[in-house]
């Protein structure tokens, strides 16, 4: 990736000395010419996220409520993971995808992120929280694809040596399935994982979770993943929200394993996590383990994710940026 430069280099060392400081602008680097501090104020705009509150679970999950410049918030999640911690991003002030089981849409769309309040998110969490970060996961409000302009610069300055410096294997996308982000992400060739919210592996059950489904239905969606993978080496992941007597019966398992062989692709299964209005009924732990060992019997790889930060509202599908 296009490395900053000498110039880029001294504003991401200002950058981080504003984000410790919580300044917002370059004038009181007076060790910096005057010309350049000139410069640098003229040429970037520097808006801090305002932390508005911070919800902390009782596995140590933390959720930070950020305010936008313009008085919208944003939700940004770090999750603990043994020395590891994740952070969940955020890429558009609510969501136009309507998912049923989803708190993000619920309330419609508002705008997208620009890169850089993308990117302030893991500079206030790094340099002002003192967080250390492991991963990335583009899975917090909104739908990265959907912006994906503004999503890949954002990466771009993550990723770079110069910049965040951290590594593309480390940073994972996920859609709801735009299959034309699939296309330019692929033509991109970033080294990044990708990761695709299934839930369903039947077009009218699934469509009546992810109405996106009906612009682009599954065998769209599962050409695009597979010229996506093609001679790339890349790995994918199908997430697959679990939801009782729904979705978690015998031959939904059977036909969720034949999309994961046929994309050779790892299955995530995540227990539903309820929304307050919304009828679906979260599983026991019984449903997650009954429909892991079927999909494992058909010898495709699964896991089960930990719902973290349940208790705080911080939990797949459960961000809406509102206050308290
Ligand atoms: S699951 Fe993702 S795409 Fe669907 S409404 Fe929620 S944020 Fe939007």
């Amino acid at each position: 990736m296009r490395a900053l430069g000498e110039e880029g280099y001294r504003a991401r060392q200002i950058f981080q000395g504003i984000y410790k400081q919580g300044q917002s602008d370059c004038s009181q680097f007076t060790n910096l010419p005057l010309r350049l501090r000139e410069k640098l104020n003229h040429r970037f705009v520097i808006k801090l996220l305002e932390r508005q509150e911070e919800y902390l679970s009782a596995d140590g999950t933390i959720k930070y409520v950020f305010k936008l410049s313009d008085g919208n918030y944003i939700e940004t999640v770090v999750i603990p993971s043994g020395v590891r911690q994740t952070v969940c991003l955020s890429t558009q002030v609510g969501c136009k995808f309507r998912c049923a089981f989803c708190a993000s849409g619920l309330k419609g769309f508002k705008r997208n992120l620009s890169a850089g309040e993308i990117v302030s998110q893991v500079l206030i969490l790094k340099h002002q929280l003192n967080h250390q970060i492991n991963n990335l996961v583009f899975m917090g409000m909104g739908e990265p694809l959907d912006n994906l302009h503004e999503v890949i610069k954002a990466i771009r300055i993550l990723n770079d040596k110069q910049g965040m410096d951290i590594g593309a294997r480390r940073i994972t996308v996920s859609t709801a399935g735009i299959v034309p982000g699939i296309k330019k992400l692929k033509d991109l060739n970033l080294q990044i994982n990708l990761s695709i919210s299934i839930h369903s592996p039947f077009d009218r059950q699934r469509t009546e979770l992810m109405p996106i489904n009906q612009k682009y239905p599954l065998a769209e969606l599962v050409a695009a993943a597979e010229d996506y993978l093609k001679g790339s080496g890349r790995q994918l992941t199908l997430e697959y929200i679990l939801i009782k007597n729904f979705n978690d019966r015998l031959y939904e398992a059977e036909g969720l394993a034949a999309i994961a062989r046929r994309l050779k692709a790892k299955v995530n299964l995540i227990a539903y996590s309820p929304v307050s209005n919304l009828p679906y009924v979260r599983p026991g732990q019984e449903e997650m383990q009954r429909f892991q060992k079927w999909l494992e019997e058909r010898k495709v790889r699964t896991t089960v994710r930990k719902s973290k930060g349940l208790d705080i509202a911080a939990a797949c599908g459960q961000l809406t940026g509102r206050l308290k």
